[in-house]
C-alpha cells in the first residue's frame, strides 16, 4: 500500500514512512492512494469477535510491508492489553435506536489512546528495528498530549515534546502530562490557545533544516497511523448493531475531523454507514461549513469542551481531498487561500460530495450542560462535556430505522468541573489513576513563537 498527499506534490511513501514523517513536504496530509474493500461476507464475519481480532482484519491491508502479520498482531494486543474494559470499546444503549460507544476505557481516559496505544507500539518496533531515534513534537488541546506521553514515556528511541495552551486545559489533563517522570517526557506550556501552538508544530515540520536536525516526527491526527486506528471501533460498533445487513449513524464530537473521518474511511470501506454527524461546541468552524459550503476562520471561543475548541481542523483537508475527486492541486489551491485570506469557498460539486456523506449539527454551553444532567436522568450514564455535545446534537438526527452511535470521547472524570456544574455529581477518576493530585509536576513555561522552542528541543535532546 502506497501513501499519497492531499496537496499531490510530496514523493508517495510506505506505511511505515507515512506513519514516521507526518506532515507531507508539501504540507500536505497523506492518504493511502486507495482504500481496500471489504465484501458483505468479510464484515458479517466481524461479528462477535474480539475487539484486537477486528483490529487486525481491518488495519491489515493498510500496512503493507511494514510488519509481519504476527508481528502486527501482537502490536496490537500490547496496545489495547491495558485497557480498562475487556471489550475495549463497549456500545450502551441510551434509548430507542440511540447508542453510546464508550472510547475512555483507554490509560488517560479519552478516545486518543486508542491510537496513540498503537502508534507507540509501531514506533517502537520500527525504530528498534532501524536502530535510529525520532524526536516526536505534538500539539495538543489536552487528551492528545497526555495519550501521546502515556504511549512514549520510558521508550528509548524517542524524546517527546507535547505544545499545550498555557490555562486552558482541565487540571487532569495537565497532570497526565506533567507528572510522568521519565526523561525522554517534556511538557511545554505555550502562551497562546491550541491553534497557536498547533501552528507552532506546523512551521517546525515546514523548517525542513529543524526537522531533518532532529529527526523530526509527529503524532497530531495528522498521522495517518492515528487515523487508521480509529477506523477499527466503527467496524466493531456497527457489526454489533446489525452491519452488513443493517445501515448504522454515528455522530462524533469533533475538532480536528481525524475521529470523524476515520469513520468516512471505515463507510468508504464497504461498511454501511448512512450518515455521519459532525458535533461541534460554540467553535464551529465545521458546521458553518456543512450548512453553507465556506470554510471561514474566526476566533477560538474557550468552552467546557476544551479539546474541541479548534478553528482550523486540519483533517478536514482529507476530507476536501475525498470531494474533490482527489485532486492535490485543487486542495493546494484552496489550502493557499486559507493562509492568505483566512477562508474559502467549496467548490459546488465538492460541496455536494461533503454532504451526501455529512450532516452537521452546533450545541451551546447550556445545551451541552444539560444533555450531561438529563442522559444521568435519563439512563444513570454520566457524559464528559464532548461527549454531551454529541448526544444533543444525535438527538437531533435520530431517525428510528437507522440505528445512531455517538461516540463518547472521554471519560467524565477528565472534566470534573463541568460535569459537578451540571449535575452536582463529581465523577470521581478511576482507581488506577486516583494518586493523579498527589504526584509532583514538571513543565517549561514558553512564548508563543518558533525561535526559543527550537532551541529548547534541540537542548534537551543534545543532553
Ligand atoms: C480530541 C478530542 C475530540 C475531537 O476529536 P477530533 O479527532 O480532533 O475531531 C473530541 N473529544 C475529546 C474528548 C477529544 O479528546
Amino acid at each position: 500500500m502506497r501513501y499519497v498527499s492531499t496537496r499531490g506534490q510530496a514523493p508517495e511513501l510506505s506505511f511505515e514512512e507515512a506513519m514516521l514523517t507526518g506532515l507531507a513536504r508539501d504540507g500536505g496530509l497523506y492518504v493511502p492512494a486507495s482504500v481496500p474493500r471489504f465484501s458483505h461476507g468479510e464484515i458479517a464475519a466481524m461479528a462477535g469477535q474480539p475487539y484486537e481480532e477486528v483490529a487486525y482484519r481491518v488495519m491489515r491491508p493498510f500496512v503493507g510491508e511494514a510488519f509481519s502479520d504476527a508481528q502486527f498482531r501482537g502490536l496490537i494486543d500490547a496496545a489495547y492489553g491495558g485497557f480498562g474494559h475487556a471489550a475495549r470499546a463497549p456500545l450502551v444503549q441510551l434509548g430507542p435506536g440511540h447508542h453510546l460507544l464508550e472510547l475512555f476505557h483507554g490509560p488517560t481516559l479519552a478516545f486518543k489512546d486508542f491510537a496513540m496505544q498503537l502508534i507507540g507500539q509501531m514506533f517502537e518496533a520500527a525504530l528498534t528495528r532501524s536502530g535510529s531515534r525520532v524526536t516526536i513534537v505534538g500539539a495538543t488541546s489536552g487528551d492528545t498530549g497526555s495519550a501521546a506521553i502515556e504511549a512514549f514515556r520510558g521508550l528509548e528511541a524517542v524524546d517527546v515534546f507535547i505544545l499545550y495552551p498555557h490555562g486552558r486545559i482541565s487540571e487532569v489533563q495537565r497532570r497526565q502530562m506533567t507528572t510522568p517522570a521519565e526523561s525522554n517526557v517534556h511538557a511545554l506550556a505555550v502562551d497562546g490557545d491550541f491553534d497557536d501552538c498547533q501552528a507552532l508544530v506546523k512551521d517546525m515540520f515546514n523548517d525542513f533544516d529543524f526537522r531533518d536536525g532532529v529527526a523530526l516526527a509527529g503524532v497530531n491526527s495528522i498521522n495517518w497511523g492515528r487515523v487508521l486506528a480509529q477506523v477499527v471501533y466503527f467496524f466493531t460498533a456497527a457489526v454489533s448493531l446489525g452491519a452488513p445487513h443493517r445501515p448504522v449513524s454515528f455522530t462524533v464530537p469533533t475538532g480536528n475531523f481525524g475521529d470523524i473521518y476515520a469513520g468516512s474511511i471505515a463507510r468508504a470501506m464497504g461498511l454501511p454507514v448512512e450518515r455521519l454527524v459532525v458535533a461541534t461546541n460554540r467553535n464551529d468552524i465545521l458546521h458553518r461549513t456543512l450548512e453553507s459550503g465556506a470554510y471561514v476562520k474566526e476566533g477560538v471561543h474557550p468552552t467546557i469542551s476544551p479539546s474541541m475548541d479548534i478553528q482550523v481542523s486540519s483533517n478536514f483537508e482529507r476530507a476536501l481531498f475525498d470531494a474533490y475527486g482527489r485532486d492535490g492541486t485543487a486542495v493546494a489551491g484552496q489550502m493557499d487561500e486559507l493562509k492568505e485570506s483566512g477562508g474559502f469557498r467549496i467548490s459546488q460539486g465538492a460541496y455536494e460530495g461533503l454532504k451526501e456523506i455529512y450532516a452537521s449539527g452546533r450545541v451551546s454551553e447550556e445545551e451541552t450542560s444539560d444533555a450531561i444532567k438529563t442522559t444521568l436522568a435519563g439512563t444513570g450514564e454520566l457524559l464528559c462535556p464532548h461527549s454531551a455535545v454529541g448526544v444533543a446534537v444525535a438527538e437531533r438526527h435520530l431517525d428510528r430505522s437507522v440505528p445512531m452511535v455517538t461516540l463518547a470521547t472521554a471519560h467524565p472524570a477528565k472534566f470534573p468541573d463541568a460535569v459537578e456544574d451540571a449535575t452536582g455529581v463529581r465523577p470521581p477518576l478511576p482507581s488506577r489513576m486516583a494518586d493523579l493530585y498527589e504526584r509532583s509536576e514538571r513543565v517549561t513555561r514558553v512564548p508563543g513563537e518558533l525561535a526559543p522552542i527550537q532551541s529548547i528541543i534541540r537542548e534537551r535532546i543534545a543532553s
